[in-house]
């Protein structure tokens, strides 16, 4: 399924989800918001019976607790039903394009942990569907996504074959992470907001698929444990902080629990992830500019109460619900100059979108800049491709800094 596709579809969910919560008053006849031979129908009667009145019931609990109902939004699912398979699928049920995703994830359907069965029941019940993406353009690093549509896509299964169960956990906590409202698209928290936003998200979705591991290798399978250098910081901290708590004497749950926490803050702790989530913020906002879709800081924030939820894998088990400080991204950012530098100047460009390129704001903001010797005043935003194959957004940028010859123009209105 091409990521265009994607967009569209989750486009007309926005707009049919503004549709149902949009009147204020009743529909004169109560209909029935979908109806099990209406999902079969869609399925292309993939479903069974059976399962279609499942949907329709996690649908309508979704539906009363305010929280999406994927099987109404999403417009055109016929896609999904021919491409893409569904965590309560029998083998049979499996379509062609999803089977090596299907077989490399059914171990973990099929297991039953502290911290994978809630993950998997949430698929289920929020309808999730698990794709693949074949192709991937030359040169991409593979990636997998969770669209806030409950898609979870993946490509690249060689590179992640040994991981996909672990990575997809990971998706799915992205996913409740959405019902939770943690996600905030492309504003109104400060830049240095959306950092945290997005570090304090990413760090819980590195947790689930370790502690699921360390849940497998208490049981002697020791094949995914403390065997890789980027995940060794959790494993170990992880490991620690479940043995002290079991020596206190707490559940095996209370010791996830812990546990999860000091994975946790030393997912945030290595340098190359913070790099790289910094990376994807600057291409987010550079793909909000060239949307025309930034949208001012309205005050609010993305703040403890957001933390506690980002780790939230049930209602009975969440592993940041105890965290008492927000993390100090202030600081991971001023380790990070260039980048600094980067998003002081998409502030101005922000600024621009909001409030006006003729605004004292503007006009203030620029002259900081200038002051500064800010760079990347002056460069074209709408050169910087973000999901060019080769380079990220935040090489394009360096690189069309470096290719500005001219001085930058001062705002048109600057000297009036
Ligand atoms: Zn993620």
């Amino acid at each position: 399924m091409s990521r265009k596709i994607k967009k569209i579809f989750s486009l007309a969910a926005a707009a049919s989800l503004a549709a149902c919560t949009g009147g204020s008053t009743p529909p004169p006849e109560e209909k029935p918001l979908t109806s099990v031979e209406d999902i079969l129908k869609n399925s292309g009667y993939r479903l069974t019976p059976m399962q279609a009145e499942f949907r329709l019931k996690s649908a309508d609990i979704r539906h009363r607790m305010g929280l999406p109902n994927y099987l109404i939004s999403r417009k055109d699912v016929k896609g999904y039903y021919d491409g893409c398979f569904q965590a309560d699928y029998d083998e049979k049920q499996v379509p062609q394009k999803a089977r090596v995703y299907y077989r490399n994830f059914k171990p973990v359907i099929n297991d039953d942990t502290a911290t994978s069965t809630p993950l998997v029941n949430f698929a289920r019940n929020a309808d999730l569907f698990f794709c693949t993406e074949t192709e991937s353009p030359k040169g991409t690093v593979a990636y997998w996504v969770n669209d806030h549509n409950g898609i979870v896509t993946f490509n690249d299964h060689l590179h992640y074959r040994s991981s996909i169960g672990e990575t997809t956990l990971h998706e799915i906590l992205h996913a409740r992470q959405s019902d939770n409202r943690l996600v905030n698209g492309y504003g109104l928290l400060s830049f240095e907001n959306m950092a945290l936003s997005k570090y304090v998200r990413e760090a819980a979705a590195a947790v689930p698929g370790r502690l699921y591991m360390f849940e497998r290798h208490l049981r002697g399978d020791a094949t995914n444990w403390k065997k890789n250098d980027y995940k060794r910081p959790i494993d170990n901290a992880i490991e620690d902080a479940y043995h002290t708590a079991r020596i206190i004497g707490l559940s095996h749950l209370k010791a996830l629990e812990n546990a999860g926490e000091a994975g946790f803050h030393a997912a945030m702790t290595r340098k190359g992830w913070q790099r790289s989530y910094l990376n994807n913020l600057i291409r987010d906002i550079v793909g909000g500019y060239k949307k025309n879709v930034l949208q001012a800081e309205n005050g609010s924030v993305f703040g403890l109460t957001q933390i506690r939820l980002s780790g939230e894998i049930s209602p009975d088990f969440n592993f940041t619900r105890s965290i008492r400080q927000i993390p100090d991204v202030q600081k991971i950012i001023d380790e990070f100059p260039e980048h600094k530098r980067m998003l002081d100047f998409l502030e101005l460009k922000r600024i621009e979108q909001t409030i006006g390129a003729d605004s004292r704001d503007y006009r203030k903001k620029w002259a900081d800049l200038r002051r500064d010797q800010n760079p990347y005043l002056g460069i074209n935003l709408h050169e910087i491709k973000q999901d060019d194959s080769e380079h990220n957004a935040f090489d394009q940028m360096i690189a069309a800094a470096a290719r500005r010859d001219t001085a930058p123009k001062p705002p048109r209105a600057a000297g009036a």
